[in-house]
């Protein structure tokens, strides 16, 4: 299926054409997979609970929503792809089993300043990360799109070594999307236990030690939950029976209004830790987040735009996106944006408010003007682009276009 981005097809005489066409031909409509499920179930119950409860709207602006559903789908999608019936700790506490994405134990480190150390977490790799993050977010944008009643569509590039990772376009717009998007909280996969787990050491049955390395039976029949560590809540996703475990499990636990909302609040808590530098007593829930250091996580994994490695790649790519596609379109229909889950919290003084509204030129665009003051040097209006028409994420946006502006608006 042709995808048919405005340059390329109908803008009868753009200086691109050509290459707008080979762009078009790496692009298609984005497959999503059994995320759409959770992620439309979590819009639609977030809205009816907004309508149902004023002070939620006022404490869970989507500027909180759309991230903590990001998180959650996530967890999800890293329970789908990595849960095994080896890879398990034994935490007496409880006691359960969890399967932990992060180096330590999920319950027995909140609250403390030091975590539990010498637990392996079971993130996918890198390439994976990038794809159920990528996934996330597309499915997440086509929701929102689809609930406020744009007509703007998307695109996926099918191309790994391709400019652009996704695009956003009707028929006369075209953006074109630098993805860096990452977690912030990862929630365990956990299992329940009735009783205490015991071993036999030379002859004797002795407890079994906290946090020692154990297997389930099989992830097709143990009754797992998704553990949100800070409200200490075990969310049944039961076991891994079918394709859209455990998406279809938790789109059935967030349509209970008062469910989302536990999921809005804990998510919430954790955010606000991590905004505060973890001052205080919000340091409790530090070990619940990706790039947290102190060994449980390292600290180059902070996520979204946080992770300045992602600053520094994504502010390339948009200029990249600027001189190869932007300035050569003759009807200038380009935009170039940076898409994350998480606006820079750490970073953003460091690395990103001084450059967030940089202009760039050539010196081809200057014009002689002689009513110019000598102090005054003229460009031609369409030789001066934005570095990023924005920089879109799920907790704010920076927005340097008004197109962009109106379409990634996440107010409901
Ligand atoms: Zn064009
Ligand atoms: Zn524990």
């Amino acid at each position: 299926m042709t995808v048919s981005l405005p340059c390329a097809f109908t803008c009868a005489d753009c200086g691109i054409k050509t290459k707008m066409r080979g762009l078009a031909a790496d692009l298609e409509p984005p497959r999503i997979g059994p995320v759409k499920m959770l992620v439309e179930a979590f819009l639609k119950s977030y809205n009816a609970l907004i309508a149902a409860k004023p002070g939620c709207r006022q404490a869970f602006p989507p500027e909180i929503a759309l991230p903590a559903l990001f998180d959650l789908a996530v967890s999800a999608g890293y329970a789908e792809r990595m849960v095994a019936n080896g890879g398990w700790i034994y935490c007496a506490s409880g006691p359960s089993l969890y399967f932990p994405f992060l180096d330590t134990c999920p319950k027995c480190s909140i609250g403390q300043i030091r975590p539990v150390l010498g637990i392996k977490g079971h993130k996918p790799n890198s390439d994976p990360i990038g794809q159920i993050c990528g996934e996330t977010i597309l499915a997440i944008f086509s929701e929102v799109f689809r609930l406020k009643g744009l007509s703007v569509r998307l695109a996926k590039s099918t191309n790994r070594q391709g400019d652009v990772d996704f695009a956003v376009y009707d028929e006369a717009f075209l953006a074109l999307a630098e993805v860096k998007a990452s977690p912030l909280v990862l929630y365990a996969i956990g299992l329940q236990l009735k009783d205490k787990m015991e071993d036999v050491v030379d002859g004797e049955k002795v407890a079994k030690a906290d946090h020692s390395p154990a297997t389930i039976q099989s992830v097709e029949s143990a009754p797992m939950t998704m553990y949100v560590a800070n409200r200490n809540r075990h969310i049944s996703i039961g076991p891994k029976s079918h394709e859209s475990w455990p998406f279809k499990e938790l789109s059935e636990y967030v349509a209970d209004l008062a469910n989302l909302e536990v999921i809005l609040e804990a998510w919430k808590e954790v955010y606000d830790g991590y905004v505060s530098e973890w001052a205080g007593s919000a340091a409790r829930n530090r070990w619940m987040t990706a790039g947290c250091g102190g060994k449980v996580d390292d600290s180059k994994n902070l996520p979204g735009l946080d992770r300045t490695d992602d600053i520094k790649k994504g502010t390339y790519q948009v200029l990249k996106y600027g001189t190869s596609y932007k300035e050569p379109c003759t009807k200038r229909l380009v935009r170039a944006l940076l898409v994350s889950n998480l606006k820079p919290v750490k970073s953003w003084v460091r690395y990103l408010a001084d450059v967030q509204d940089v202009l760039w030129t050539k010196p081809k665009y200057r014009r002689e003007a002689e009513s110019l003051d000598s102090s005054l040097v003229a460009f031609q209006k369409d030789g001066v682009f934005n570095l990023y028409d924005g920089i879109v994420c799920l907790t704010g946006n920076v927005v340097g276009d008004a197109k962009i502006g109106q379409v990634f608006d996440w107010q409901p």
